[in-house]
């Protein structure tokens, strides 16, 4: 397969498109060469991977005449900013709820406004919670239904930034269909068990994590297709 286009005698525009990068590339060329586009079969047989003047990104993983920064740069499933501070956890867990910390992390100014204007209430939010999304917040997978467990989704205790996260409320939530409607769960109930750590009282909790539930859910649309009492949390 071949592109080229005559402009004037000495110069030709080439148009290399990667399809497989979906992203172009423009670049002026000289004639005597013909571009080939990175076809995955063509006419002449299989593409060589080699130096070989032609770029073959759709065959080739590492053809030496492709530019560098379009080699080996197949996406890798995002990983959540703070693994260190999600504990025992199974990998499922760890990624959806440190990846839904992380975006709510990077979203902090608008989801804050959106906490401190819930229905003319004011409140303000100011920087521990922002600090436990951005920073120091920390995961509990617990293990054991007893104790502090023994009924609750999850606990807190305060002057500590740790959000204990309930097995059996894992389990509600693991029975959920939808990595988004999951995270859903996730950042509600972080919201809450970590406004505790931040000395808030259970009503005040109660309250953000009812919005956190609906910002994340009109962010994540149509994804969310659950309500707050699905993760438990009426
Ligand atoms: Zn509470």
């Amino acid at each position: 397969m071949k592109l080229s286009r005559q402009r004037t005698p000495t110069t030709v525009l080439v148009l290399c498109a990667f399809f497989l990068q979906s992203s172009f590339v423009l670049a002026e060329g000289n004639s005597q060469f013909p571009i080939l586009l990175a076809a995955k079969d063509s006419l002449d047989g299989p593409p060589p991977c080699g130096s070989d003047g032609v770029c073959n990104m759709a065959a080739c993983k590492a053809d030496p005449d492709c530019p560098t920064e379009l080699q080996d740069n197949t996406p890798s499933t995002p990983q959540p900013s703070r693994p260190g501070d999600i504990k025992d956890c199974t990998a499922q867990q760890q990624d959806e709820a440190g990846l839904a910390v992380d975006w709510l992390a990077d979203n902090w100014s608008e989801f804050e406004n959106r906490l401190e204007n819930i229905r003319g209430w004011s409140v303000n939010i100011g920087n521990c919670l922002r600090n436990r999304f951005q920073k120091n917040g920390k995961i509990v997978c617990e293990q054991s239904n007893n104790g502090r467990c023994d009924g609750a989704n999850a606990w807190a205790a305060s002057l500590n930034r740790k959000c204990h996260l309930c097995p059996s409320w894992l389990n509600t939530v693991a029975n959920i269909s939808g990595m988004e409607n999951r995270q859903a769960c996730y950042a509600a109930l972080l919201t809450h068990e970590w406004a505790h750590t931040c000395e808030r009282g259970h009503k005040v909790a109660e309250i953000i994590d009812n919005e956190t539930f609906g910002y994340w859910k009109e962010n994540h649309s149509p994804a969310v297709t659950i309500g707050l009492s699905s993760c438990r949390m009426d």
